[in-house]
């Protein structure tokens, strides 16, 4: 296969070889159900236990606060779903924003749809959450506040330590996802007033299917999956300990080489942003500049599709990501970048690019490249262009 520039990890990340190496004997050698009280089974327990002990120590948390869950759709879910129903009495009001993702998103439409109300901020041009807003926005029934602690499209990260303050002074639940944002930035659960966060094992060089929720002792949570006893009976099935091996070991890499690998990308990331911004007319980064993620960027390339540019650039042999999804046919601009305030011609437009952990100048070079070439010939295409030109120079 033709070597690939991969520059879409905040999709998926390829799980490192340590991760996979420390999985291998979970599927062949210890086998053995967690449940079980020979010793092959009590390999399994301990290996278990000792992947929610590495998590628990990154957060500053508790081990018996970590329940492992199948990603972070799973865990948003969990989150939302389960507090609204142990919360109930107290109130039927929830807040969020409208930058969260679909997994977030989605569960708080069909929260909204059993009776509770779901308050959606508005963020700045940055994909800032409005704090005076959010303020404005609680009331004697709200039950829960959850905001995302980094931003998938645009890495934009929120400023979870206020909202934790905010949540906290009103006696307020506070959940975060932070699918984006562990492994990728320092988090102290008990610093930041975090009561939930959800996280996921592919975005951090770990396997796909497993993830987790970090629950605050004390927050009356219902189980989300009811049968057996695992996860303290809180989400029941029988453990997929070769995912929980792989989530361990890909959290113990991420936050040792968080430091040097974030740096990195932060350098590689600003190299590209500013070559790109230079050399083509007509593009504007999204998001924040200054509170980001390390290894996201994204574009927006006037009169051109994102569609458009990430096929072109597939055939490169690069691979990105765009912010339309494809719905009943139409291409609809991603729900975040219309949240920026951006119009629906110029979100069209959009690239994301994430950097990992084995990304190379030269991967960027060639990217920067083909971005100038293909955003070229697209515009040469566009009778937009053409009418812009005419009009203008
Ligand atoms: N939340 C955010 C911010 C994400 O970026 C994603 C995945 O893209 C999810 C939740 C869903 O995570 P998973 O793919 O593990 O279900």
């Amino acid at each position: 296969m033709e070597r690939v520039i991969y520059l879409d990890n905040a999709a998926t990340t390829r799980t490192a070889p340590e991760v996979v190496d420390v999985m291998l004997p979970f599927f062949s050698e210890h086998y053995g159900n967690a449940s079980t009280v020979y010793g092959l089974g009590s390999k399994s327990k301990e290996a278990i236990s000792k992947a929610r002990e590495t998590i628990a120590g990154i957060l500053g948390a508790k081990e018996n606060e970590i329940y492992f869950t199948a990603g972070g759709t799973e865990s948003d879910n969990w989150a939302l779903k389960a507090t609204a129903e142990a919360y109930r009495e107290k109130g039927n009001h929830i807040i969020t924003s409208k930058i969260e993702h679909h997994a977030i998103l989605h569960t708080c439409e069909y929260l909204e749809k059993n009776g509770f109300e779901v308050t959606y901020l508005d963020v700045d041009e940055s994909g800032v959450v409005k704090l005076d807003q959010l303020k404005a926005a609680i009331r004697p029934t709200t039950i829960l506040i959850s905001i995302m602690y980094a931003n998938n499209e645009i890495g934009t990260i929120e400023p979870v330590e206020e909202i934790g303050k905010i949540a906290k002074e009103h006696g307020i639940l506070f959940h975060t996802d932070a699918v984006q944002a562990f492994g990728q930035v320092p988090i102290d659960v008990d610093a930041l007033h975090i009561d939930m966060l959800s996280a996921s094992g592919h975005k951090l060089n770990g396997p796909k299917g497993i993830g987790f929720l970090y629950i605050r002792k004390g927050v009356k949570i219902r189980s989300f999956i009811h049968g057996g006893a695992q996860e303290r009976k809180r989400r029941a099935g029988t453990e997929n300990v070769p995912g929980i091996v792989g989530l361990g070991k890909a959290a113990e890499l991420a936050a040792a080489t968080m430091e040097e690998r974030t740096a990195k990308e932060r350098e590689l990331r600003d190299y590209m942003m500013a070559r790109v911004l230079k050399e083509i007319p007509f593009t504007r980064v999204n998001g924040s500049r200054t509170s980001r993620l390390a290894n996201n960027v994204n574009f927006c390339f006037q009169f051109i599709e994102g569609e458009s540019l990430l096929i072109m650039l597939d055939m490169e042999g690069i691979c990105g990501s765009s912010g339309s999804a494809c719905t009943s046919g139409s291409l609809d601009p991603s729900h975040v970048l219309l949240a920026i305030g951006l119009p629906h011609e110029i979100a069209h437009g959009s690239l994301r690019l994430t950097l990992g952990a084995d990304t190379t100048k030269e991967d960027i070079d060639l990217t920067i490249e083909a971005v100038k070439k293909i955003v070229t010939q697209l515009r040469e295409m566009s009778p937009l262009y053409e009418d812009y030109m005419k009009k203008h120079v």
